[in-house]
Order: structure tokens, then sequence, then C-alpha cells
């Protein structure tokens, strides 16, 4: 079901501070930077091997991330699972009494199909899922 970990999602207050960090001092390459509005986030993508690390930062006292680093600090925030047919993966896993945060798939960072898992069903760890279509 779950095909390789895409991305890990970082809380940051500052997406320069954080670049500082991972581009200049660690070494990553950041891909690019992107506004997804109705998440109020934005990310910062740096590639490593076959996955990613997102650094969010907030764009709004309102969101998220922003509550996030309030309540635990700036650190780890999520962890994104690739799957084929994400419709398919959600169906599965309310069959199976998941919690959902997203009861339909919606669309986040690059264009691509994402839903969440409420953390209650995964021992505190806040999963993505997002979907990856094999290409023919
Ligand atoms: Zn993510």
């Amino acid at each position: 079901m779950f095909k390789k970990i895409n991305h890990i999602g970082i809380a940051v207050k500052n997406l320069g501070d954080a670049l500082s960090v991972f581009q200049d001092t660690l070494g990553m390459t950041c891909s690019g930077i992107e506004e997804v509005e109705d998440q109020l986030v934005k990310v910062a993508c740096l590639p490593v091997g076959e996955s990613k690390i997102e650094l969010l930062e907030s764009t709004s006292p309102e969101g998220n991330i922003a509550r996030f680093i309030e309540k635990k600090g700036e650190g780890i925030h999520h962890i994104a699972f690739e799957v084929g047919d994400l419709e398919g993966v959600i169906e599965d896993l309310k069959r199976k009494g998941v919690q959902l945060i997203d009861q339909k798939p919606r669309i986040g960072a690059g264009g691509i199909k994402i839903a969440f898992l409420h953390p209650k069903s995964t021992k505190g760890v806040l999963v993505e899922l997002c979907e990856h279509k094999d290409q023919d």
C-alpha cells in the first residue's frame, strides 16, 4: 500500500533561518519555494535521494504550522507516504476504523493529491498520504 516516504515535513518559524541550516550548513539543495494558500504555509522543498525534506513556515498566526510551533516548538511535523490509488487507500483505512483529517483527497504542494490521517489513529504521528501514479 505504501510505496516509500515521499517527504518529511518540518515546522519552522522562518524559512530563511531554516534554509541557512539545511542548505548552507547541511549542504542540501532547495529545489523551490511554494506558497500553498489554503494551508496557510510557505513550503521549501529539499530533495534527499528519493525523498524530500519540506520546510514549512506559516503565513498566518492562525495556521496549523503556527499553532503546532506554539504548542511543541519547531521540529518534525508530519511524515508523508506515497500511495498509488489515494481514494482506494482512504476507503480501505476508513473501513479499518482509522480516523482521517481529510475524508477525501485535496490538492497539496506541487499540485498532487494528498490526505492527512488523524494522529490519534497513528500513535501521535501526523501521517500524510500523497498520490503518485506510476507513469505508463
Ligand atoms: Zn507534507
